[in-house]
């Protein structure tokens, strides 16, 4: 019997210089070889009787080997053999393999996989004598295929693996027992079997999620102890709950899942233990109204909050959408103006600020309000969409007496936030359920030669509304300003360019049409925004600016030009800007790509509507970096489990609640392979 910690001299089948092959590829031990995981699996599980053979068909036979033999073609050594059973006989074909022959000395049966060819051979299958139930390592089921180990033929290295897992054991206490293995998940022993020499492709899913979860188990434990620490160096200031019941003031009944997490984030907020948790929802979830009411019970106690917006434009959407729901509620929005205004002069400063909090206030502005912080001391600090920011502003915070409640808004699955979540004391709370109504963005894409049409439809669903007097906007999304900012990419459309499209197209309609990008002066955009709630423009051609957060009631259509260019998840935010109120809503994306993989991507889109699901896509096809533009330090660290499986995340961090909560010593028995989550390990932080 072997145990993890077993060395691999003691394995049977290991000698010298095996061994010492191993040692220089630093492995020395059964739980280090274990960590070699399979790259992939062949089935080759598929048993047929030679009169059965297909060509091209992955198979396994199993039969007699007759006449093999070893010939020379020029400088090229061939080996043929016959395999038959009961049922035919099939010719078997080796190259430069002479070792293979000698493996028929032994009598008895053999199993053959390989691929029929047209001549009626199949060339260099892979063979083994016929073992007893279970002990086929290379042919006759699904079978490991490992990334190699420099001098360790593939073969060997199965066999080796083999050995061990038919020979492991692993004592897990009685604590994983009874809550790991008890609720579904495999023992770890299970696991690793399973995960080398699976029974069947759903036992390789079943191993993957335990192992995944040991692994999560460990990485939140840790986070814990830093949380730990953290929370010692910082106190907040605690809201308790007011006593009336905000929520029945608000303009529509929220939705359970925003119960559940207005009432998760207001129970944090009584805590002295600052807050940091974010909320992760869908576009058109309704963040905002969650976060409002996570401001009143903050202000009903005399503080400030500071709302962080990637724009201008949003930090005044928002105060508008949060005056609507909360029309009590003291709202400033910050500009480049009020900072320069304040920062003339400390005292003047102080002025500034004590005249702004003389009734508590919520602050919305981009970020130039986290340089004011000491001035606001909010006592909650909220960032919308936080993929917009760079990590080290949330540090900002941290030079202030009293640290404030962070809650960062976010519709975009963001690995690094789990990465966080894990790592970095971040709590979660997930509304996933969208407000009743809702209607899926009917999504299409446009070839270029339909491309007039398309606005010509446009055009008429505008006219039409403005016939039924029933408000609707379209809104044209364009990667660029101008021309000449991608030269490189002659037929990407630039707003300015589209704009004036537009509008010779329109020139005979009613339509009213704008312009909106940020080179704009800001009283300019200021003036179109306005319009824009206003309803007084029908057709706003503008650059992404708008992806994050902006609330247009009426936005019907949204238009996406060179939708290549763009990710899958950036795509599902700007969609998300249409049909808010729960009209018919539609997307339309063009593109004058014609790659297959660029429409095969788009047209995935077309037909997928969860947010989830398109992170996930994006991070298959693109990998995490490549979406956030950064690339993501530690995500390389995870072994077994997927920062997209908000499922299993959510079940290992209810485990370590548990573990915690109970003051449950949790030692895993694969401690050594996740020892870079150990305490001394240096683990990139971002706060
Ligand atoms: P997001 O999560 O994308 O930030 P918002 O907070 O902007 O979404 O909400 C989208 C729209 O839905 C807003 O117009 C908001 O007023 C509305 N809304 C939010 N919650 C509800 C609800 N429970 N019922 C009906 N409408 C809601
Ligand atoms: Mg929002």
């Amino acid at each position: 019997m072997y145990s993890l910690s077993s060395t691999l001299s003691r394995i049977k089948g290991v000698g010298p210089a095996l061994e010492a092959t191993f040692a220089q590829n630093e492995l020395t031990t059964v739980n280090e070889l274990l960590l070699h995981i399979p790259l992939r699996y062949e089935d080759r599980s598929a048993r047929v009787n030679i009169a059965d053979l297909k060509v091209g068909e992955l198979v396994t036979l199993t039969g007699k080997i007759l006449s093999p033999r070893n010939f020379y073609k020029g400088r090229r050594s061939i080996q043929s053999a016959t395999l038959a059973d009961e049922t035919g006989k099939v010719k078997l074909m080796w190259f430069n393999n002479p070792h293979v022959i000698e493996r028929f000395r032994v009598t008895g049966n053999f199993l053959v996989s390989g691929k029929l060819n047209d001549k009626k051979t199949i060339i260099q299958p892979t063979v083994e004598s016929f073992k007893e139930e279970g002990g086929q390592i290379h042919t006759g089921r699904l079978v490991p295929i490992y990334s190699s180990i420099k001098d360790v033929p593939a073969g060997t290295l199965r066999k080796i693996l083999k050995e061990i897992v038919d020979h492991l054991t692993i004592h897990e206490d009685s604590f994983a027992n009874e809550h790991v293995v008890t609720n579904g998940f495999l023992n770890l022993e299970d696991s690793l079997k399973q995960i080398h020499f699976p029974e069947s492709e759903a036992q390789i899913t079943i191993a993957r999620e335990r192992l995944a979860l040991e692994e999560l188990v460990q990485l939140i434990l840790h986070s814990h102890r830093l949380k730990e620490q953290w929370k010692s160096l910082h106190q907040a200031t605690t809201f308790p709950k007011p006593k009336t019941e905000l929520l029945n003031k608000l303009p529509f009944e929220l939705t359970n899942a925003q119960k559940r997490c207005v009432q998760e984030i207001t129970h944090e907020l009584t805590h002295e233990e600052p807050m940091n948790r974010l909320l992760l929802g869908d576009v058109g979830s309704g963040k905002t109204a969650v976060a409002g009411l996570a401001c009143q019970q903050v202000m009903s106690h005399g503080a400030n909050c500071c709302l962080v917006t990637p724009t201008q434009i949003l930090a005044e959407q928002h105060a508008q959408s949060l005056h609507k729901i909360f029309p009590e509620m003291q709202i400033e929005v910050v500009t480049s103006q009020t900072t320069k205004q304040t920062a003339k002069s400390k005292k003047e400063k102080e002025d500034v600020a004590q005249n702004m909090t003389k009734r508590p206030t919520l602050f919305v502005g981009t970020h130039a309000i986290l340089t004011r912080l000491e001035l606001f001391k909010p006592g909650l600090l909220i960032y919308d969409e936080q993929h917009r920011f760079g990590v080290q502003q949330r540090s900002a915070a941290f030079g202030l007496e009293r640290q404030p409640h962070i809650l960062t808004l976010t519709a975009t699955p963001i690995p690094r936030t789990l990465l966080l979540t894990i790592f970095s004391h971040l709590s979660l709370s997930v509304i996933d359920e969208m407000p009743a109504g809702r209607k899926p963005v009917e999504t299409r894409l446009v070839e270029m030669d339909q491309r007039g049409k398309a606005y010509d439809w446009i055009a008429q669903i505008l006219h039409t509304a403005h016939l039924n007097k029933s408000p609707s906007q379209a809104l044209v999304i364009c990667p660029f300003i101008d021309p000449s900012e991608e030269k490189a990419f002659e037929d990407v459309a630039a707003a300015t360019q589209v704009f004036a499209e537009i509008t010779k197209r329109y020139q005979k309609t009613d339509i009213k049409l704008a312009l909106l990008h940020g080179r704009m002066k800001k009283k300019a955009q200021q003036e179109i925004t306005t319009q824009l709630f206003a309803q007084n423009v029908d057709l706003l051609v503008t650059t992404p600016i708008v992806e994050v957060g902006l609330d247009l009631p009426a936005a019907k259509i949204i238009v996406i030009e060179a939708a290549e260019r763009f990710g899958l998840a950036s795509l599902h935010q700007l969609r998300g800007r249409v049909g808010r109120a729960g009209q018919q809503a539609y997307c339309i994306l063009l593109t004058t790509s014609k790659a297959d993989n660029v429409k095969d991507r788009l047209a995935q889109f077309c037909e997928t509507h969860d947010g989830l699901k398109l992170a996930e896509q994006d991070l298959q096809r693109r990998g995490a970096g490549d979406i956030f533009g950064t690339q993501q330090h530690g995500l390389d660290q995870l072994l077994f489990a997927n920062w997209t499986n908000l499922d299993l995340i959510t079940k290992a961090k209810r485990l370590t609640d548990h573990i915690i909560s109970q003051n449950i010593t949790w030692k895993s028995p694969l401690e050594k392979i996740f020892a870079k989550y150990s305490e001394d390990a240096e683990i990139p932080l971002a706060n």
